[in-house]
């Protein structure tokens, strides 16, 4: 079947078109250049942004698919978890299509969408498989049985995802907004041991209770102490080095609780999504430590680690074809959905 998935939790409205496993054209455009000069994304910004783009967003989808909206067998959209007013917009317009086109509607979650996008690059989940989502918004490790119908959180972050601990930092040291990609670049030019920064929830008091959970909100604040410390001994901050050593303690603990869950569950395959594994010294890492430890790594090119239309249109798929059924056409957005519920 030909799916139709929309995108709209953040600031990304993204249309793509999925038949099976392929993807035919994954269509995204962002109003992040608006929300830079804030430091942060405005909803309300964000939403009007969605309802100006959506239509000519799905038309250039399509066009450049070449395919008819008749040819649609499903439309698939992000409900949650994610903005509210954004979600609303890609929901809406996803039941204006269903109900036009009289075609299922599918609502589906964005988180596990960032893991299901994989299926369009290295093809199926044929086996039992351990995805690590680690975005803006969170950091999780997840059992995946079947990608549509049956997903276990092992684990979450206790405060600050990943991609924010980056935004945070950046912020920090003065860089532009999101500071994720621009730490990432000055991290490639410092040294990664030049500062030992705390490793969250790796203590062996957390080992029981914590062994598959993060926490980066004390690293964010050690960073900020040293970062203080130094300005007021009046030496130049070592950017470089700070950025450097702050992303080794994010990768080092996300990557070693990752391979340690893999092991304890006697799992093969690793799945990396979402907006931070576009992060260079994480896909480094993880590239390595899967080696040494026989663990097949699937991570997807940069442009399907951050939002797009593509990881909705393949969880879509898959949820057509697990033969679940379509969504009511009452459906509401929720913010904080649940990383177990794959669809509404
Ligand atoms: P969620 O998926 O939890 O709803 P989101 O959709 O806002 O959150 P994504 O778009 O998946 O998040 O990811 C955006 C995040 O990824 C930002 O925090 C950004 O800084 C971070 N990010 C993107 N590229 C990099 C990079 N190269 N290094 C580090 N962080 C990065
Ligand atoms: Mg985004
Ligand atoms: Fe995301």
């Amino acid at each position: 079947p030909l799916v139709l998935g929309i995108e709209t939790s953040c600031d990304e409205t993204g249309v793509a078109l999925v038949r099976g496993d392929t993807l035919l054209f994954d269509a995204v455009a962002s109003s992040m250049d608006e929300h830079a000069r804030y430091g942060g994304i405005i909803p309300e910004v964000a939403s009007r942004a969605h309802l100006e783009a959506m239509v000519p967003t799905i038309r250039r989808a399509l066009g450049e698919a070449d395919v008819d909206l008749s040819e649609v067998d499903a439309i698939a959209v992000t409900a949650g978890p994610g903005l509210v007013g954004p979600l609303t917009i890609g929901a809406s317009a996803a039941k204006a299509l269903s109900i036009g086109l009289d075609k299922p509607l599918y609502g589906v979650n964005h988180i596990i969408g960032h893991a299901a996008v994989n299926q369009l690059v290295d093809g199926p989940f044929t086996e039992r498989s351990m995805a690590l989502v680690v975005s803006g918004g969170h950091s999780s490790l997840l059992l995946v049985d079947d990608i549509a119908t049956d997903v276990t959180e092992l684990g979450s972050t206790l405060d600050d995802a990943a991609g924010e601990a980056f935004d945070k930092v950046g912020r920090l040291l003065g860089l532009p907004y999101p500071g994720g990609p621009h730490i990432d670049r000055l991290a490639r030019e410092g040294d990664p041991e030049a500062i030992r920064f705390p490793r969250g929830l790796t203590a062996r008091k957390d080992q029981e209770k914590h062994a598959y959970d993060f926490s980066f909100s004390g690293l964010k604040t050690a960073v900020a102490r040293w970062v203080e410390a130094c300005e007021d001994s009046g030496k130049e901050v070592p950017v470089a080095d700070v950025a450097a050593s702050f992303a080794a303690a994010v990768v080092d603990v996300l990557t070693a609780k990752t391979i340690a869950a893999c092991r304890a569950h006697d799992v093969e395959t690793l799945v990396i999504g979402g907006g931070f594994s576009a992060n260079s010294q994480l896909r480094e890492l993880a590239a390595a430590r899967c080696a040494e430890a026989g663990i097949d790594l699937r991570i997807p090119p940069i442009r399907y680690c951050t939002d797009n239309g593509a990881m909705i249109a393949a969880l879509g798929s898959a949820v057509v074809r697990a033969g679940l059924p379509p969504s009511d056409l009452d459906i509401g957005v929720d913010s904080s959905m649940p990383l177990t519920t794959v669809t509404v």
